[in-house]
């Protein structure tokens, strides 16, 4: 069983969650298919497919304007949540100290956090990938509870560009290694950053690879479906 996890980020509308879930509820796989909407998309009904947020809050409840607490999610019926994802790290200044409380947080409440780790361009470029994702997987972890690990690439996100099938190889190992040592043997790896039809099934295929992390690719059937359908 591999993941396919769609990121919505902030797009959608209600009319276009309706006809992507429809589509995907009919879709025969073994496959574990989550979609990981915006807050204000996730409520409603019993949509008959896997739902996912894209952020908790640290707290439980009180007062934080604007933020959504496990609490709240898991009451929406939220089964995992993605924490740590570069867009947060970068424009809201989640730190790995932040990330680790969220992914805490979702744990408590019986939500599986997702959490993003990846090198910048910067650290790619300098040849410092293996050291920075590993400090921030190491720093970013919970201490205990079930969670799912995603390595994205900062370049690779949204700009069509993907490291080559060793180097993705190599850093799963990594992060394998890094999670073993720290007595971790049963996360679940995914991959992120520009994922398509094309390059899906090669990708999750590569060692150490539970599944996949989606975002553009995941917001319309034309273009998630060819996904899921790619992967046995
Ligand atoms: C993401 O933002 O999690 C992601 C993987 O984006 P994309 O697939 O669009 O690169």
């Amino acid at each position: 069983m591999k993941f396919i996890v769609g990121n919505w980020k902030m797009n959608g509308t209600s009319e276009s969650r309706g006809a992507l879930l429809k589509s995907i509820r009919n879709v025969i796989t073994n496959n574990k298919i989550v979609v990981c909407l915006p807050f204000i998309l996730i409520c409603g009904n019993d949509f008959g497919v896997t739902l996912g947020a894209q952020d908790i809050s640290e707290h439980d409840n009180g007062a934080y304007t604007g933020d959504i607490s496990g609490q709240m999610l898991n009451d929406a019926n939220v089964k995992y949540v993605i924490v740590g994802h570069s867009e947060r790290r970068t424009y809201h200044h989640e730190t790995n100290e932040i990330v680790r409380a969220k992914a805490t947080a979702a744990i408590k409440n019986k939500i599986v956090p997702i959490i993003c780790v990846g090198e910048s361009t910067e650290e790619k470029n300098s040849g410092r990938t293996m050291s920075a994702v590993k400090k921030m997987l190491l720093e970013s972890i919970p201490l205990s509870g079930e969670f799912i690990v995603a390595y994205e690439p900062y370049w690779a996100i949204g700009s069509g560009k993907t490291p080559s099938g060793s180097e993705i190889a190599d850093v799963f190992e990594t992060i394998r290694k890094a999670l073993s040592n720290a007595g971790r043997d049963d996360v679940a790896l995914l991959y992120g950053g520009s994922v398509n039809a094309t390059n899906a099934k090669e990708i999750v295929n590569i060692k150490n690879v539970d599944g996949l992390l989606v975002g553009g690719a995941s917001l319309k059937s034309d273009t998630f479906l060819p996904i899921i359908k790619s992967i046995d």
